[in-house]
């Protein structure tokens, strides 16, 4: 029990002296069933990819693959509350494992289907999981046993990793960059990233975060957001990707200010893989 109480002092990650809390105890023990229930889920065959269609000039173009954790007792768990929880356990290795080598199949698969193949796929990368020992060689190794292309996959990486080294992270991304792989950098704008990090990572794309999107007609501070990635994408010669696009105006903005590449509701929620298929194959007919 202390060791989970000072677990979740840790956890807050906060140099503060941490008082013992009542409700402090019933957290962990919530997060400790959660991570046993991970683990089963992981044997059991409970986690399941979703897929959200990215457009770039009205053509969908690649697709988000998006966790989806089928649990029998608490139902359907957002990847928001279990991922966070996922990275600091480290069960974020086997489970981030696990989708890659779903994506990989998935992304190998869509290569046999002449309208799915020129599609690529995102995978979300937590910072834990690219740091670890030996990453570059699991995706390399994923690619390989799957058959799928390398150029078709992207990995989408977060500002927190560069709290840590950055030059591992820039030579990691390089080598796997080297094979064809490519970077985005996932809700950019709300972490830690300093111009001269971002200027030295090999990245392809930005995603504006959806919290700028959001109010972008009506908040002009987050409207100035938005154009300021757009400037700092093309001047850096980066794809910049609208996250959380839900309706007509917000795209109508973006467009205005040239940036043609989104996913959000207004599209597509993420759906299972053969409801995507089917998106795709109407949306491209529709395109004809
Ligand atoms: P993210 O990578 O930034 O993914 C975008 C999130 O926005 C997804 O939430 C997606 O369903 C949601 N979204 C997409 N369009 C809209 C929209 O128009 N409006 C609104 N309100 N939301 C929209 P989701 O699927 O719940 O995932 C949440 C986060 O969990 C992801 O944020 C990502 O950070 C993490 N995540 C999901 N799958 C994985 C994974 O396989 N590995 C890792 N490491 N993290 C993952
Ligand atoms: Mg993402
Ligand atoms: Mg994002
Ligand atoms: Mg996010």
């Amino acid at each position: 029990r202390v060791d989970l109480a000072m677990y979740q002092a840790k956890a807050a990650g906060r140099d503060t002296l941490c008082f013992y809390d009542p409700s402090m105890h019933a957290q962990a023990s919530e997060r400790a069933a959660l991570e046993v229930d991970m683990r089963a889920g992981l044997a059991l065959d409970q986690f399941e990819l979703y897929y959200q269609p990215q457009v770039d000039h009205g053509r969908i173009i690649a697709a988000e693959a998006l966790l989806r954790w089928h649990h029998p007792q608490r139902g359907f768990v957002s990847p928001a509350s279990f991922i966070p929880m996922a990275e600091e356990t480290g069960l974020i290795l086997p489970l981030g494992q696990w989708v890659l080598e779903a994506a990989c199949r998935q992304l190998a698969q869509w290569a046999d289907d002449p309208q799915l193949a020129e599609l690529s796929l995102a995978v979300n990368v937590s910072p834990r999981q690219f740091r670890q020992m030996g990453f570059v060689q699991q995706v390399l190794a994923t690619l390989a046993s799957t058959g799928a292309a390398a150029r078709r996959l992207k990995l989408e990486l977060t500002e927190g990793l560069l709290l840590h080294d950055v030059d591992d992270c820039v030579a990691r991304m390089s080598e796997l960059k080297s094979y064809g792989v490519g970077f985005s950098l996932d809700d950019f704008g709300t972490g830690y990233s300093s111009l001269s990090y971002l200027k030295r990572l090999p990245l392809d794309q930005l995603k504006i975060d959806q919290s700028f999107v959001r109010d972008v007609l009506t908040d002009p501070n987050d409207a100035s957001i938005v154009r300021t990635i757009l400037a700092l994408g093309s001047s850096l010669g980066l794809q910049v990707v609208a996250e959380g696009v839900e309706t007509q105006e917000q795209q109508a903005f973006l467009e205005r200010h040239h940036c043609h590449a989104w996913q959000g509701y207004l599209l597509s929620r993420p759906v299972p893989a053969q409801e995507f298929a089917a998106l795709v194959r109407a949306h491209g007919a529709a395109k004809r």
